[in-house]
């Protein structure tokens, strides 16, 4: 048995990473601040005795065992790290030294929750994990990209200077339960737009594309990239089958029909990437990984989940 602290637990990837560590017979600490996080994607473990919340900030430094580091906590939702853009820096940033410091001093390995945001908006297509990006510095996406972007040289630096056992994986585009219904993403956004009957809005034209990666696919890779002994990363996790923003609503109302919601087009939001797509050989070589889940079929849980929510 294993003491593993996941930041950002009460989240929609961390709840999910959560429930699949404990039921592997590990104790989970749980760090959340819920700025994002919700008490209900974790309200079914508060009884078990493996099971441990911390309602703390990760910004601030932390002294506690463990075995195992999760670094996660941080909102993903662009709407919601652009609202206090500052507090998403100190996140990114002083989470990841704090849970650097502590796995130093544990000896415990850490795996960094990266993100496909460090491409930017990639001017290589699909992105390897060897291309460098194309992020604007100074743009309002640049604290989350920038702050994800330094926490990953932190990782390298702790793991050069001090044998750090670092982990980095760079996640793109995860859906599935647990997902907040109004945090402002697009997979969420648009099945609650269809069952609420609310215009599904589509933000400029919709042939921006993005390549969506359900759940269980991810907490998968996750895992196994904690368990590897030799290999640190960056490694991509996400599904490489790639959709435009227009073809996803198609599906989405398609999959609700009973949906009287119409499409409607709005502006698009600043340095909006054009195209994002993984490529997963990496993954596939290091860690036998890859995902089995396609959309439809994830859309379909996802769906049945807003369902018994809105
Ligand atoms: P989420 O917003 O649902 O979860 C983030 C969690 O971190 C929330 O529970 C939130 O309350 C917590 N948190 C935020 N700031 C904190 C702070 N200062 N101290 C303590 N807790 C804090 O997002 P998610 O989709 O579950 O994403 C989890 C991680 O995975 C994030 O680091 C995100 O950058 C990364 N990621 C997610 C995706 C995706 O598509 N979901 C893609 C790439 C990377
Ligand atoms: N998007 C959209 N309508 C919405 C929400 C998002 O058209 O209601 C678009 C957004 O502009 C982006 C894509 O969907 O091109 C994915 O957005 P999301 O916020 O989910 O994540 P991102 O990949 O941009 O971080």
């Amino acid at each position: 048995m294993k003491i593993i602290l996941i930041t950002g637990g009460a989240g929609f990837i961390g709840s999910h990473l959560a429930k699949k560590l404990l039921d592997a017979g590990n104790k989970i600490i749980c760090l959340d601040n819920f700025y994002t996080g919700r008490m209900e994607n974790i309200a079914g473990f508060l009884k078990n005795k493996n099971f441990k919340l911390l309602k703390r900030d990760v910004a601030k430094p932390l002294a506690i065992k463990a075995d195992e580091i999760y670094n996660l906590a941080c909102p993903a939702s662009p709407r919601r790290y652009r609202q206090n853009p500052v507090k998403t820096i100190k996140t990114s940033v002083f989470g990841a030294l704090n849970m650097l410091a502590l796995a130093k001093k544990n000896k415990a390995r850490i795996l960094q929750a990266s993100t496909s945001e460090v491409y930017g908006d990639p001017l290589e297509h699909p992105q390897k994990e060897t291309y460098w990006g194309n992020v604007n510095p100074i743009g309002v996406r640049s604290c989350y990209d920038e702050g994800k972007r330094l926490a990953e040289t932190l990782c390298m630096d702790y793991w050069r200077q001090y044998k750090t056992e670092i982990r980095i994986v760079r996640i793109f585009n995860t859906y599935g339960p647990n997902m907040n219904p109004d945090d402002g993403r697009v997979v969420s956004n648009f099945i609650a737009q269809a069952l609420r009957g609310k215009d599904i809005t589509i933000y400029g034209g919709g042939s921006q594309t993005r390549s969506f990666q359900y759940i269980d696919d991810l907490t998968e890779g996750m895992i196994r990239m904690m368990k590897q002994d030799e290999f640190i990363g960056p490694v991509n996790l996400g599904n490489p089958n790639e959709f435009t923003v227009k073809e996803l609503a198609d599906k989405v109302l398609k999959m609700i029909p009973e949906s009287k919601s119409k499409i409607v087009y709005t502006s698009l939001p600043e340095d909006d990437p054009r195209k994002r797509k993984p490529d997963i050989s990496l993954a596939k070589e290091k860690l036998g990984w890859e995902p089995k889940i396609e959309l439809e079929e994830g859309l379909g849980k996802t769906i049945e989940y807003f369902k018994g929510k809105l």
